[in-house]
């Protein structure tokens, strides 16, 4: 470039410690940055930004808010900590990005339990203008506006929704390579077979959990920091933990977290579902649990999640069988062998603590505990705002109200709750679909939105 005041810029770069994005704004493809960086970088709102950290992603940039002006802080969902391989709490590196208009790009699933179909004109418009990079995990979003910028550039990111359930797709490939955009000209395609993440990354991340703010904060000490960062522990000569006992009622979401730790903390996630192990034959179960503790030692940094563990150990005086107490046993041996640093953490949730072998819980096991209890109103809004992320919401519907009136829900009602609601707003419309054609006109899509009778109604269930 010719203009000296341009390379400048171009080389400009700042600085920023990564922080979460609201959990409403998660999925958006956005960036809150502070008003000094627009300066430092020479950009403006709704520009694309590149942002580094182990990998190299793209945003477009809004101001943060208010209150963050005065921080160093980059705004980053689940989904772009994972892009750029980042975490909260560490540094990235933000440029004004090049983005260049794609001549193709194309998605594919990036959730195993979704088959679609090729829908590539629609997702064109739910993606137009947003930057993006070859193996990056996106989200279809519904119309929650993106508060606190100028109707020009909020205009941007209300695209029409796409689904009634916010979808995670993979970009697979664009031409060219690098940070692109989809235009008017790019042709998009959309693979109907999942398609494995990058690395085996899961998509589930904290923006995916509700109302564990001081649960995730815990975690991220316990699990986290030391797969992260084992010389932190050698340094201090201190053993991190090897086993954290999550207890709470089934649905709150014990599981959904373990997964969210694992994949924040860039380790690889094994499950053992407790009953399941239980029923094997005659010596297989404790086979089967050393193969996953050799397998995840293996490829360490990893977390072993053990779900139901009361029926794996179980009390030893209220254990009859044989069979129980080899696996109780062999449960034993392998956590006191596994070496103190050695980069594996087992997680292991039940929803009866009182019945799980004491000898399990003693220094060197399970010796952390975490109580996920059932949510609280504020905890309860949150988690019925990630699981209408991805719907159009009629502007009747209010969460907080809903977050009121389900007093005693646990996530996993919630999110039935959700898509009992989104299936009643099919319902009203399917007067409108003509069975014979194979999908259904844009028009009639279009008006698709859950309302708030919808939730009424799927309460009633
Ligand atoms: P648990 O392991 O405690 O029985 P899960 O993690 O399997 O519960 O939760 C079941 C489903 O309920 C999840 O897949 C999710 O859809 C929903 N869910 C439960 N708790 C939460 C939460 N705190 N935030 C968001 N979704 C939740």
């Amino acid at each position: 470039m010719a203009d000296a005041d341009a390379a400048t810029i171009e080389e400009a770069k700042v600085r920023l410690q990564v922080a979460a994005a609201r959990q409403e704004e998660s999925g958006q493809g956005i960036a809150r940055i502070p008003r000094s960086a627009f300066q430092a970088l020479g950009i403006t709102e709704g520009d694309p930004v590149e942002i580094e950290g182990k990998r190299v992603t793209a945003a477009l940039a809004i101001p943060t808010y208010s209150e963050d002006e005065s921080l160093s802080v980059i705004r980053l969902d689940g989904l772009q900590r994972g892009n750029a391989e980042t975490s909260s709490g560490e540094h990235v590196t933000v440029r004004r990005a090049e983005s260049r208009p794609a001549t193709r790009v194309v998605f594919a699933p990036a959730q195993r339990e979704m088959r679609l179909q090729g829908q590539g004109e629609a997702l064109k418009r739910v993606f137009f203008r947003k930057p993006l990079v070859a193996g990056d995990l996106v989200a279809t979003h519904g119309q929650q506006p993106v508060q606190d910028v100028p109707p020009q550039v909020r205009r941007m990111f209300n695209a029409p929704a796409y689904a009634l359930t916010q979808i995670r797709l993979q970009v697979v490939s664009t031409v060219p390579k690098g940070i692109v955009h989809i235009d008017e000209n790019t042709e998009v395609e959309l693979r109907a077979e999942f398609e494995e993440p990058r690395d085996g990354r899961g998509t589930v991340n904290y923006d995916d959990v509700g109302g564990m703010e001081d649960t995730i904060t815990a975690l991220r000490e316990m699990v986290e920091l030391p797969l992260r960062y084992p010389e932190l522990f050698t340094r201090l000569g201190v053993d991190p933990p090897k086993g954290v006992l999550l207890h709470g009622p089934p649905g709150t979401g014990k599981t959904r977290l373990a997964q969210a730790v694992a994949n924040e903390s860039d380790a690889e996630f094994f499950t053992i579902n407790g009953p399941e192990i239980m029923g094997s034959a005659y010596g297989e179960s404790e086979k089967r649990l050393r193969e996953v503790f050799e397998e995840a030692s293996r490829v360490a940094p990893a977390i072993v999640f053990i779900d139901e563990i009361d029926s794996i150990a179980p009390k030893r005086q209220n254990v009859t069988g044989e069979a129980e107490k080899r696996l109780v046993a062999q449960l034993l041996t392998l956590m006191d062998g596994l070496e103190a640093r050695s980069n594996l953490v087992v997680i292991a949730a039940t929803n009866r603590p009182d019945a799980v072998d004491e000898a399990l819980r003693r220094p060197g096991r399970f010796d952390r505990e975490i109580i996920i209890g059932v949510p609280d109103e504020k905890g309860r809004r949150e988690i019925l705002a990630i699981h209408t992320r991805g719907m159009p919401l009629g502007e009747g519907v209010d969460l907080t109200e809903l977050a009121r009136s389900t007093h005693g829900f646990v996530g996993a009602d919630l999110a039935a709750l959700a898509r009992e609601a989104a299936i009643e707003a099919v319902r009203r419309i399917m007067p409108k679909i003509d069975f014979d054609e194979r999908t259904v006109p844009s028009e009639v899509l279009e008006t698709l939105q859950v309302e708030r009778n919808d939730f009424k109604a799927a309460l009633k269930r």
